[in-house]
């Protein structure tokens, strides 16, 4: 988009916004010429930076030429045009037409030209009214006016930008939201997906930063492959997670096609995939807060402290996830008189395990009473259809189950 000011400046030298820049950055000589200084804008350096030079190729349509220096960078490079030459007495291309009979001077155009360049040259078309002036016109489009379209054709048939992500990054940018992580984090790898973090690199580039080094080793350029995979900092902090990342995987893959292979990979269905992808993430995340506090608060980097805030992080994750279960019991004899009650904190995952858990330990304590039979009144009919097929799903319930099993078994009717 930045080019279409730079056209925009080119052919409308009287608008307000050409004659700022202008007043700012070029007061003598043309947009083309101007050469970026330390001290220019960021935006005015990125409009007449060539990220590719088709995007800022002119070419002169030409009218009466007076108006077209005949050294200026879009008209035919001769190295060594002889300026001084006695037939050019403006110095344009005003000198090589014949204005009476609205023709090129042939013998002069080929005195000063190469062959090739004279050829050129001879075959562009002369106005014979006058009716066209003299003008610099954007090479790539058929009415000389700079399109965005076409230009975003040009830059990816050039392979300057990529064609929009393909379905398999978009596969792995939904599944970065189905980690369940506080927000922040996903939001965070979220942006490394896309590359958007400020790295040092990024800064540099963009004209922000005068260094581009990583502040952890201090030794590469820190883009965010080097700092997520391979700054021997990071090294250190994988091989210290203890999540079988090995440092050969990285081999000539960025950490965006890294993480993508891993979201794919691990499905968000399975436990396991999901607290790895839980664990990866934490990490990534810890590695940049600290990266952060080396750049602002200066501390020495030290990899033991990037994987203690991660183990700690991921635990306290774990603790508050896990809904914690209580349950109570009363045991009331066949005359309605309460026998005996307890209270416990359950260490069931799901209610239906506190249940079970309530009812072990009140069989338990029945038994001790001396009771022969127990009859149970619940309200969940799940736990009731489980007790009844002696199955359940989860660990801790069929081991509760097999206790009550075993209570049967030996004598206690339930
Ligand atoms: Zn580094």
């Amino acid at each position: 988009m930045l080019a279409k000011q730079y056209w925009r400046i080119t052919q409308n030298s009287n608008s307000l916004l050409a004659r700022t820049f202008k007043a700012k950055y070029f007061p003598r000589g043309s947009v083309q010429e101007c050469k970026t200084k330390p001290h220019h804008s960021w935006i005015w350096k990125n409009i007449i930076k060539s990220d590719n030079p088709k995007l800022r190729e002119g070419i002169w349509w030409v009218g009466r030429g007076f108006d077209i220096p005949l050294n200026h960078q879009h008209w035919f490079a001769q190295q060594h045009i002889q300026l001084n030459h006695p037939n050019l007495v403006t110095g344009t291309v005003g000198d090589l037409i014949d204005h009476s009979s609205h023709s090129w001077k042939c013998d002069l155009v080929r005195s000063l030209y190469t062959l090739a360049q004279a050829s050129k040259i001879l075959q562009i078309s002369l106005s014979r009214t006058d009716a066209v002036q003299d003008k610099l016109c954007w090479k790539y489009s058929n009415e000389g006016h700079y399109e965005v379209k076409s230009a975003y054709q040009i830059l990816v048939k050039d392979n300057s930008v990529t064609q929009g992500p393909t379905l398999q990054q978009k596969g792995a940018w939904n599944q970065i939201w189905s980690v369940k992580v506080p927000l922040k984090l996903n939001i965070f790898v979220w942006k490394l997906m896309r590359d958007r973090l400020q790295t040092m690199l990024s800064l540099f580039n963009r004209g922000i930063s005068s260094l581009n080094l990583c502040p952890l080793c201090n030794e590469e350029s820190e883009s965010t492959t080097h700092l997520f995979l391979l700054c021997p900092f990071t090294r250190a902090c994988w091989h210290g997670s203890g999540l079988a990342i090995h440092s050969y995987d990285f081999n000539s893959i960025t950490v965006q096609q890294w993480l993508t292979s891993l979201l794919l990979k691990h499905k968000k269905k399975e436990v396991h995939s999901m607290e790895y992808l839980q664990a990866v993430f934490t990490y990534l995340w810890s590695i940049w807060t600290y990266r952060n506090r080396v750049v602002h608060e200066g501390i020495v980097p030290n990899p033991m402290e990037v994987i203690l805030t991660a183990k700690l992080y991921l635990a306290g994750a774990r603790c508050n996830r896990t809904k914690r279960y209580s349950f109570a019991y009363e045991a009331i004899n066949m005359q309605g008189v309460s026998v005996f009650f307890g209270v416990a904190c359950s260490i069931a995952r799901s209610k239906g395990g506190a249940m079970f858990e309530a009812m072990v330990e009140a069989t338990i304590r029945a038994k001790q009473h001396g009771f022969q039979y127990v009859l149970f009144l619940g309200d969940d009919r799940r736990v009731v259809q489980a007790f009844r097929k002696k199955r359940s799903t989860d660990w801790l319930d069929k081991t509760r189950l097999a206790d009550l099993n075993a209570l049967a078994q030996s004598g206690f009717f339930l």
